[in-house]
């Protein structure tokens, strides 16, 4: 049988299937036999009890893993929580039932709020089960812990459990929710764990059953045959020499260089991407570093964090991108509109160009850090929908000292008029993400359009052939670094629709170099050409894939020994 779901990367694990413990059940709610200040006082200590034990595993996880963690700890310090709390302690509940209740009113409001807050109520769900278990004396809900490598099957892991797997004994990770930006999804990229989420069957799944998790196709085997073992097992063992093979720069077959960069959120993950191969960084998100700033940073706090990045790469290009506010990532001294829909709202270039002051202190820092290290910085613009917008963050960054400036291409409209985009900017730098999402007019945080949210959809290729094409005429460079240059064949495609380089997870870089390194860049052409031609995602993910092992058989025809060249047999 095959479970569908979404695969975080590219991994194949074969193994049995251990399940997170149910849930605590939901606490009665009998009246409390003891004072509301009595309750008031074990609901406080569990509550802290609760933060400081999250503290204490952020500090043991570190990296992104810690963020989330603190994030959570501060979810069982919030102010408004606790009265909440001690108001309903007031009408006679018992601490359990009074924190229980505050934190689903809790979770209630940040489902209503949709896109990424909604994906925080299972953070939020895992501190409340934290704090009954507390207060009940049990142990807090987590990941099992056999003395056998396993496979663990959760309706969905709370970061603190994410955070902490034992990466020895967990082979692979399977939730039957969570989509495509959940932490779960994030954390498994990051520490590069064979994922699925959003697998809604896996909750028939239960602890020993045998599976295989292909993450690459988006799918889970139970009970496989021999076959499909000793084909996974192959894939593992390929996969493992790919990622130990040695770093050399990105390129085609045929010689055709393609910079393979990273996408990175702040310079802790730098010296790692440098030793996967980054030749650069691609992708610097800046907003990353602010998510959490009540007040605009100030220029020098910037130029701090921006030093740091740079130095990581001496005479390396790092292309850095403006504070992209709004949407899935607000920054509060950015946005502070309520709107309908914020995907389409006030965001990246707009919301700066709003409080312009703030675009030209972050400018400002980044020429200052520019000039005091030796790499090679490119800024652009987010959410760039027009010539008119392009003209004038070129000019503006040229104006304070930028010498390259260019915009990333998210909105289809910059897309259509890409000939005109890039007579004003320096180079283009396609997202993917936010343009399947424009383009298929699918929210990209949303689990149940998640299907439409497919960079091989052939619209989105039309539209990044139409930016190829400009920059080749133009001169132009034109990169990539929405996730779909993660993906192995797609990255192939990209290049032969005109990407000239790629940007990603550090994880992904070395699948990408070795795929690209089986075609030349006319077969590149002709995978593009297949996959262009389809009607739909999957369509032109197939014919891509059927050009692909065209192209692999006429190389290998063509590099196998002439009669005239073999050993004469004696
Ligand atoms: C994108 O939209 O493809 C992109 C790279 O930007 P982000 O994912 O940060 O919106
Ligand atoms: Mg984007």
């Amino acid at each position: 049988m095959e479970l569908r779901g979404i695969g975080i990367g590219q991994g194949v694990a074969v193994g049995t299937v251990m399940r997170m413990p149910d849930p605590l059940p939901e606490p009665a709610v009998s009246p409390s036999l003891l004072t509301p200040d009595a309750e008031g006082d074990r609901a406080s200590k569990a509550l802290a009890a609760v933060a400081a034990d999250l503290m204490h595993r952020g500090e043991r996880a570190g990296g992104a893993a810690q963020d989330v963690l603190e994030a959570q700890a501060m979810m069982a310090e919030d102010p408004t929580l606790s009265d909440d709390v001690t108001t309903r302690l007031a009408e006679g509940k018992t601490a359990e039932r009074a924190t229980f209740e505050a934190f689903a009113a809790f979770r209630d409001m940040l489902v209503a709020m949709g896109g990424y807050m909604a994906e925080r109520a299972t953070d939020l769900d895992d501190v409340s089960q934290r704090v009954v278990a507390q207060l009940a004396g049990l142990p807090a809900p987590g990941v099992p812990d056999p003395e056998h490598p396993f496979i663990l099957v959760a309706r969905d892991l709370a970061p603190a459990d994410t955070a902490l797997l034992d990466l020895e004994k967990v082979l692979g990770l399977v939730t039957s929710d969570g989509g495509p930006t959940s932490h779960t999804a994030i954390l498994a990229r990051e520490k590069s764990i064979v994922a699925m989420v959003g697998t809604a069957d896996a909750r028939r799944l239960v602890d020993g059953d045998e599976i295989i998790v292909d993450a690459a196709n988006g799918v889970v085997i139970t009970s496989p045959t021999p076959a499909q073992k000793t084909d996974a097992a192959a894939r593992i063992a390929e996969r493992a020499a790919r990622a130990n093979a040695p770093v050399r720069p990105g390129a085609l077959a045929d010689g055709t260089p393609v910079p393979l960069l990273a996408n990175l959120g702040n310079a802790d993950g730098a010296a790692k991407a440098v030793e996967l191969g980054a030749e650069g960084v691609g992708l610097f998100r800046t907003e990353f570093l602010f998510l959490a700033a009540a007040n605009a940073p100030t220029v020098t706090q910037q130029q701090d964090q921006y030093r740091r990045m740079l130095k990581e790469f001496p005479g390396k290009k790092v292309v850095v991108r403006a504070l992209d506010a709004g949407a899935d990532k607000p920054l509060a001294f950015l946005n502070d509109a309520d709107e309908e829909n914020p995907a389409l709202g006030l965001r990246g270039l707009r919301a700066l160009r709003a409080s312009e002051d703030i675009l030209r202190e972050q400018l400002t820092a980044l020429a200052r850090a520019d000039a005091e290290t030796e790499a090679e910085v490119w800024v652009m613009a987010p959410m760039v929908s027009t010539v008119e917008e392009t003209r004038y963050f070129v000019t503006l960054a040229h104006e304070l000292g930028l010498k390259t400036a260019g915009v990333m291409v998210e909105v289809p409209s910059l897309a259509l008029l890409a000939d005109r985009v890039l007579q004003q900017a320096d180079f283009a730098s396609i997202g993917t993400n936010d343009l399947t999402q424009y383009t298929l007019a699918a929210d990209r945080m949303l689990g149940s359009v998640a299907h439409f949210q497919d960079p091989w959809h052939p619209a989105v290729l039309r539209l990044v052939a139409d930016v190829g094409a400009a920059g080749a005429d133009l001169g132009k460079p034109v990169g990539i670094c929405g996730e779909a240059a993660a993906d192995p064949l797609l990255a192939v495609v990209l290049v032969g629709l005109g990407a000239t380089s790629l940007s990603m997870s550090p994880s992904a870089l070395a699948d990408v170099r070795e795929s690209l390194a089986h075609y030349t860049l006319e077969q590149a052409k002709d995978l593009a050409a297949a996959a262009l031609a389809a009607d739909g995602a999957a369509s032109a993910r197939e014919a891509a894939t059927v050009a692909a092992e065209q192209a692999r058989r006429e190389s290998a025809i063509e590099t196998e020994p002439s009669p005239a060249d073999a050993p004469a047999s004696a």
